[in-house]
């Protein structure tokens, strides 16, 4: 298969409830225009400040099920008894115009898309440490007792599946976390079994031989 650097880069995101994934995605996007969050659906209610179309689209069961049975999804997955995925049609799409497209999903559904793609560039997301995670998620007022607890224990769990990642990054502040990101999407361009496609084929461009 032909690789080419014009193509851009799936990024998947996972990481515990609370390491502060959805901050870090927010802050990148508003720092570059070549990404793309792909917007997930989901049959979890909506918080309070969320947008159907631009947090999630927010689906009744029998409609997610429906989208599964032909075929949508990239990858879904069960997470704290909700439905997640990730619609298929804008992330091929964005990838060969050439933006970068991020992923910000459950570890279940990164190892599917793990599975399928030989391409993707796995980041997994820490927080600063167990006792900040806790803060973090007792801090958040839109969910109920029954899920905070839920999320809390799922995350140690979570953290063992940080091997199957290519990269870990510590979210002890978002502007550290956010340039580790930027690092590592530059590098990931620069590797050279995406670029050497596109570097033969114009080669008189500039290298003499
Ligand atoms: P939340 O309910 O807090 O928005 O998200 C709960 C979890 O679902 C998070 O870990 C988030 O990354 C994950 N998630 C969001 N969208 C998707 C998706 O499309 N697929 C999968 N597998 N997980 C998702």
């Amino acid at each position: 298969m032909t690789k080419s650097n014009k193509k851009g880069v799936l990024i998947v995101i996972s990481g515990p409830s609370g390491a502060g994934k959805g901050t870090i995605c927010k802050e990148l996007l508003d720092k570059r225009d070549d990404l793309y969050l792909s917007v997930s659906a989901t049959t979890r209610a909506p918080r309070k400040e969320e947008i159907h179309g631009v947090n999630y689209y927010f689906l009744t069961k029998e409609e997610f099920e429906c989208k599964v049975s032909e075929n949508d999804f990239l990858e879904w997955a069960e997470v704290y008894g909700n439905y997640y995925g990730t619609p298929k049609s804008n992330v091929d799409k964005m990838l060969n115009t050439g933006k970068n497209v991020i992923l910000e999903i459950d570890i279940q559904g990164a190892l599917k898309i793990k599975e399928n793609s030989e391409d993707g560039v796995f980041i997994f997301i820490l927080p600063p440490s167990m006792e900040e995670l806790k803060k973090r998620i007792t801090n958040r007022q839109s969910e109920t007792q029954e899920s905070l607890m839920r999320r809390f224990s799922s995350a140690y769990q979570e953290i063992n599946y940080i091997s199957k990642y290519n990269y870990g990054i510590i979210n002890d502040t978002v502007e550290n976390a956010v340039q580790k990101i930027e690092n590592i999407i530059c590098a990931e361009r620069c590797r050279v079994d995406r670029i050497k496609d596109d570097i033969l084929e114009s080669k008189e461009g500039f290298i003499h031989e």
